[in-house]
């Protein structure tokens, strides 16, 4: 159930090896059984960024709703990515799934393990894409302007595909 005090918090989706949809579903069906998803973006099928030497990846961003708080939220999606069969390898390498806290309503967080918003958003528009599509007017808490501010266009690297 929704109750009005739920923050809108949003999820990064990826993925680049074995059958990218079917984890990108899978992801959502697991996410599904423990938070509301109220919008899912479309799919896009983007480069690497980073490390360019590996395979194109699968893109979306979906909006939850939520009573769980930002650290359980972020240890339940590395228990999803491990069942969805994340395997371990190096960072910003290939991935069977990738999910991401980007923003987690307006809260700023700073620990080790976990930065909130996603520190690279505003720069990766594998991210920015389907963020703007639906989440155009919320406001960066740290940067404080409208995600729609930063890079919402289409460059050629990046493709819908659903
Ligand atoms: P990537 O940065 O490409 O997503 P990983 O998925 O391997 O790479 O994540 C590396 C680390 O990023 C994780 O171990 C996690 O501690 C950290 N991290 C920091 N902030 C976040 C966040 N908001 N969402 C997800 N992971 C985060
Ligand atoms: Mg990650």
């Amino acid at each position: 159930m929704v109750r009005p005090n739920q923050e809108p918090v949003y999820i990064g989706l990826g993925s680049n090896v074995g059958d990218r949809q079917l984890h990108i579903d899978h992801a959502l069906d697991l996410l599904a059984e423990i938070v509301t998803i109220r919008m899912i973006s479309s799919i896009y099928e983007t480069d690497p960024v980073g490390y360019k030497m590996q395979a194109p990846f699968l893109n979306g961003v979906v909006e939850i709703r939520t009573m769980i708080s930002p650290h359980d939220l972020f240890r339940k999606l590395q228990e999803i990515e491990i069942e969805v069969g994340r395997q371990p390898r190096f960072r910003w390498g290939p991935r069977e799934i990738d999910l991401d806290i980007l923003i987690y309503g307006d809260r700023i967080i700073d620990t080790p393990n976990l930065t909130i918003p996603h520190p690279e958003i505003h720069q990766r528009g594998f991210v920015l894409i389907p963020l703007c599509e639906i989440a155009a007017n919320i406001i960066h808490p740290v940067l404080q302007k409208e995600i729609q501010y930063f890079r919402c266009s289409e460059p050629m690297q990046i493709k819908r595909v659903g």
